[in-house]
C-alpha cells in the first residue's frame, strides 16, 4: 500500500467538491493537497473528467515538480501549485477553477470590489487581480510564470488574509491552511464575484462598503475577539466551515 494513500484520497475528495458546487465542467480545474512534512502534494491528473476520476489516478509530486508516485501526468497547472507552496509557507491546499463569475472578473482584469458584508465576512479588501502576463513569460514557462505573477501580486499583500486571487485573462486560484479550506474559498469567491457583478448592474456607481462595517463583520468571525457561531466555545475548531454565513 502506498505511503500517500491518505493524501490521494483527500485530493480525490476535494477535487470532487468542485463539480458538486458547480464550479467546473468537463476536465476544468484542479485541487492539490500538500503534506509539508513529506514535501509532496497530491494533485488531479491532467485531462481526466471528474466522473471518471478515482483516488488511484491522483498524482504525487514534489516541490521540484518531479512525479513521486502515479502513472498519469499531473495537472498541466502543477507548476503554478509548486510556486505557491514554495512561496506561501503556511498553505496546505490550492484550488483552481474557471467558475463563471470569478472568471468573468479575471477576463475583465478587474479586482472584485468589497461592496457588502458577505464579502467583509471573509476578507477586508478587494479580491486582487494579477497583471496580464508578458509575451516573454508566456513563451518561457507559462504555468510557472502564472505562479510568479500571483507571488508578485502578493508582494505587499498578505496571502494569509487574502486567500484568493484572479489571474488576469484566466481565472481564480484559492488556497487555505487545509485543502478543504482552499475549496471552500473557491465556492465563496464565486459567490462574492456573482454578488459584486449583480450589485454593479443595479448601481454602477456604488461605493465600497464603509470601514466600520468591514471591521465589524470581519472581526466578529476572525481573530481573538471573534464571537460568531460557536467560536466563543470552540475557537477555530473547524477550519473547513470557518467563515460560514447564515
Ligand atoms: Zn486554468
Amino acid at each position: 500500500m502506498s505511503a500517500y494513500e491518505y493524501l490521494k484520497q483527500k485530493a480525490y475528495e476535494c477535487n470532487m467538491e468542485l463539480p458538486k458546487h458547480g464550479l467546473v465542467i468537463y476536465t476544468f480545474g484542479n485541487v492539490s493537497c500538500f503534506d509539508k512534512e513529506k514535501g509532496v502534494f497530491a494533485i488531479k491528473p491532467s485531462g481526466v473528467p471528474y466522473e471518471k476520476l478515482n483516488p488511484d489516478d491522483i498524482v504525487i509530486v514534489d516541490l521540484d515538480n518531479r512525479i513521486v508516485e502515479g502513472s498519469l501526468k499531473p495537472s498541466s497547472d502543477t507548476k503554478t501549485h509548486t510556486v505557491l507552496y514554495n512561496n506561501f509557507p503556511e498553505i496546505r491546499g490550492i484550488a483552481h477553477t474557471h467558475s463563471t463569475y470569478a472568471t468573468a472578473w479575471s477576463q475583465a482584469i478587474k479586482p472584485i470590489p468589497i461592496l457588502g458584508t458577505t464579502h467583509a465576512d471573509h476578507l477586508t479588501t478587494d479580491i486582487p487581480c494579477t497583471k496580464v502576463m508578458s509575451d516573454e513569460a508566456i513563451k518561457k514557462d507559462y504555468e510557472y510564470e502564472t505562479g510568479i505573477l500571483i507571488i508578485e501580486t502578493f508582494k505587499n499583500l498578505s496571502y494569509e488574509e487574502i486567500q484568493m486571487v484572479l489571474v488576469a485573462c484566466h481565472g481564480p486560484f484559492t488556497w487555505g491552511v487545509t485543502p478543504e479550506k482552499a475549496v471552500y474559498n473557491s465556492v465563496i469567491l464565486e459567490e462574492l464575484a456573482k454578488i459584486a457583478y449583480l450589485t454593479k448592474q443595479i448601481n454602477k456607481n456604488v461605493n465600497q462598503i464603509k470601514d466600520a462595517l468591514i471591521n465589524k463583520h470581519y472581526k466578529r468571525k476572525h481573530g481573538i475577539d471573534s464571537y460568531y457561531g460557536q467560536n466563543s466555545i470552540v475557537k477555530n475548531n473547524n477550519k473547513f466551515s470557518g467563515g460560514s454565513n447564515e
